[in-house]
């Protein structure tokens, strides 16, 4: 049985614990309403160290929406009993009081990383990614940390915060996993009607079309190719479409331009974003 732990002082032992022992430990910070996407971070994590160590944690201070925040899935129950079917060891699962017994006043400087896109729609978004990251990096002291690719920019982010911070971790990104349809799997799928989950499919189709286009048509092109397809669908609404180099993000002009490109998206359905992104190999 997977052990539950609340409280920071219950979570210390044991960590030392693990580490006096040179085990490895493998960290990957979710926010519950878990689901395949969340499990093949998890079954990474467990191939690779001696101890996994998942936290559950519907973080406050990067909602910039209140709404967003109130509404957001929380299926504790269900999350336990899938962490059950696998050999993970610890599932951390404090008290918004836990993690903040004080206000957190830091602030962090990204560059030009969180200029853009999640950066720029979500004010102050990324600033809490980091103050909640930072925290359980302090706190569970992982060998190895677990980010989706589904959300790119906080990737970068991370790698960022680790860099300037020198956290002794090492970030391992893994794949996108999608539904059988292709749509990005997320916690937020769940909030979906389900005449609004079939209309939510346009969104990874038109990222799947703008790959086989890219070289053959101009980045612009693209673009506009992305935004218009998703309006047209009377459901959907483009909140950014962007390609961006994935070092910096800054948007790419050309498809000459050396560096690695990513399409990033964000799609407004009713009072639901949804995010997803596609890598372009010319
Ligand atoms: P969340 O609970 O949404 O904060 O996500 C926790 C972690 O799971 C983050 O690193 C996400 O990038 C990752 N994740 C969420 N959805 C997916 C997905 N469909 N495929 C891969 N990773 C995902």
């Amino acid at each position: 049985m997977i052990q539950v732990i609340e409280h920071i002082r219950e979570l210390d032992p044991m960590n030392r614990n693990l580490r006096e022992n040179g085990r490895t430990i493998g960290f990957v910070p979710t926010m519950g309403a878990l689901h395949e996407g969340h499990l093949s971070l998890i079954k990474n994590s467990i191939e690779n160290n001696d101890a996994t160590v998942v936290s559950i944690f519907v973080n406050p201070t990067q909602f910039n929406d209140q709404n967003d925040l109130l509404n957001y899935p929380r299926t504790l129950d269900d999350d336990l009993k899938l962490l059950n079917t696998l050999k993970c060891d610890i599932v951390f699962v404090p008290s918004v009081k836990e993690m903040y017994p004080e206000k957190d006043t830091r602030v962090f400087n990204f560059g030009t990383l969180d200029k853009i896109m999640e950066g720029k729609h979500r004010p102050g978004h990324f600033i809490g990614v980091a103050q909640i990251v930072s925290k359980f990096f302090n706190i569970i002291q992982p060998d190895k940390a677990y980010f989706g690719q589904k959300d790119f920019q906080q990737l970068a982010i991370i790698k960022k915060l680790v860099t300037d911070y020198n956290y002794p971790v090492e970030i391992i990104p893994c794949p996108i996993i999608r539904e059988n349809d292709g749509l990005a799997m997320s916690s937020r799928n769940r909030l979906l009607s389900s005449e609004q989950r079939k209309h939510a499919t346009l969104i990874s189709q038109a990222l799947f079309n703008a790959q086989k286009m890219a070289g053959i048509n101009s980045v612009q092109n693209v673009i506009d190719y992305v935004v218009s397809t998703i309006n047209n669908d009377p459901l959907l609404e483009t909140e950014y479409f962007e390609i961006v180099d994935s070092n910096q993000l800054l948007p790419v002009k050309s498809w000459d331009e050396p560096s690695f490109k990513v399409g990033c998206v964000a799609v407004k359905i009713g009072e639901i974003r949804l995010i997803d992104n596609i890598n372009f190999i010319l």
